[in-house]
């Protein structure tokens, strides 16, 4: 199906046009007649699946076809869990609303509060933000909510992992009327947290779920390989360096302190490297993110900030350097590469320390993982037994190329003690702890 079967705004099709589309993704063609109709949405989709379009196409149709509840207030909020991920849907929207008199505002933490203030009093039609600045700016009374005619929840899983559900609670209750329509969209729905939310939040929800969370995703190439300990694990990198054929590259490690040594390591291979972390200024986290998006470095090395939303088409490489804690990470960090039709390798090292994190991403994916060998570093870690936790799907055993006998790891050992898991709130609003 053509995108001109979907009676869009003529000026909406000419923004598609120039990005060059001809056909809506599957949920696209999916999101937007529901939308236009006017029902709310839950929403699962992969990574890189053209969700953003697939909500501000037919919020834009309504904005330009529907009359405004109020003159003054913002008709549209879209929320999102981190900065960056604010900032790429404000690139595509500013895209959409170019020839149209739909005027827009970005307001997320680490930015000037006068400024955001400022553009919140010229009224904008829309409104892109994260939720800990947004509702600042609520309780300083700079806007009000009750003219919203959409509410569009983005990445809603990760903004409650994050501890936003205040928030979005404080959100839910300035915009409560029944014009409302609300969009959410989650990585897994199979989440009880989005489940108690969608209850609060959505009408009648039409319910869309296209390539699920732990579907193969077909254009990117995923291997693991074991390794003993820290130093092997830099050994394999030096490998896969000279080895692979890298356009960009992005790598995440579990540590700051990894993240800036592990730079030093790929420039020391002849890579332009660059580390992005938490304990950058915002203004230093644009400069690092435009300077890689530009091209500038061949390879980002970061903490989990730019595990989601980051959509850059040169990534060829996704390297875990460790592996994250929660699988649904996993999935969004490989994510960043094989975007739209490319093709993309992702490498993930697995040590003693990784292993429960490996077991929760294989119940996950629902398939069994398999390692691969780098012949001239093989490894002598070959698994350790963590212990059993509650499985959400039928787990299965892991089977290897080369890999047998899995000694059981002595009680107490780093191999089978779950870390705690820590995060900043990524709009500046402190670490938070995550919940288990
Ligand atoms: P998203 O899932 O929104 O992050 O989008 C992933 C990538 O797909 C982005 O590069 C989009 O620009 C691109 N994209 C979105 N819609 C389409 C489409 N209909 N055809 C081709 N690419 C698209």
């Amino acid at each position: 199906m053509p995108f001109k079967d979907l009676a869009l705004d003529p000026r909406l099709l000419r923004s598609v046009q120039h990005l060059g589309f001809d056909k809506p993704t599957e949920i696209q063609q999916e999101a937007i007649p529901a939308v236009m109709i006017g029902r709310d949405l839950i929403v699962s989709s992969q990574t890189g699946s053209g969700k953003t379009l697939a909500y501000l196409l037919p919020m834009m149709q309504r904005l330009l076809k529907s009359r405004a509840l109020s003159k003054q207030d913002a008709r549209a909020l879209i929320l999102a869990p981190t900065r960056e991920l604010a900032k790429q849907v404000y690139a595509q929207l500013r895209l959409l609303i170019a020839n149209t008199p739909v005027t827009a505002a970005l307001i997320v933490g680490g930015e000037n509060f006068n400024d955001q203030e400022k553009n919140l009093k010229r009224q904008p039609t829309i409104v892109v933000a994260t939720p800990g600045r947004f509702v600042d700016h609520l309780e300083h009374k700079t806007l009000f909510l009750q003219g919203l005619e959409m509410l569009i929840l983005d990445e809603a899983d990760r903004m409650l992992d994050l501890g936003f559900l205040p928030q979005l609670t404080v959100i839910n209750k300035a915009a409560d009327h029944r014009l409302r329509q609300t969009l959410l969209f989650s990585a897994t729905l199979d989440h009880a947290e989005v489940d108690n939310l969608a209850l609060a939040l959505l009408k009648n929800p039409y319910r869309i779920a296209v390539g699920a969370g732990y579907q193969q995703h077909q254009d990117i190439e995923q291997q693991f390989y074991l390794a003993d300990n820290l130093s092997h694990k830099e050994a394999l990198l030096a490998h896969f360096l000279t080895q692979q054929s890298i356009k960009q590259m992005i790598m995440f490690t579990a540590t700051r302190a990894d993240a800036e040594r592990l730079t030093s390591v790929c420039e020391a291979a002849g890579f332009t490297a660059i580390a992005l972390s938490g304990k950058l200024s915002q203004q230093q986290r644009n400069s690092v993110m435009q300077q890689f998006a530009s091209g500038k470095f061949q390879v980002l090395v970061t903490t989990d900030l730019a595990s989601r939303g980051l959509d850059l088409l040169q990534v060829s490489h996704v390297i875990n350097f460790d592996l994250p804690k929660h699988p649904e990470e996993y999935v969004h960090r490989i994510g960043r590469t094989g975007r739209a039709g490319a093709k993309g390798q992702a490498i993930s090292l697995v040590g003693p320390k990784d292993w429960p994190s490996l077991q929760r991403i294989e119940r996950f994916l629902r398939h069994a993982i398999t390692f691969s060998v780098v012949e001239s570093l093989p490894a002598r870690f070959s698994g350790s037994k963590a212990p059993a936790e509650k499985a959400t799907a039928a787990p299965k055993a892991i089977t290897a190329k080369k890999y047998h006998n899995p000694r059981p790891a002595k009680a107490g050992t780093a191999a089978n003690k779950p870390a705690p898991y820590f995060e900043g709130g990524d709009d500046g609003s402190g670490p938070v702890r995550r919940k288990k």
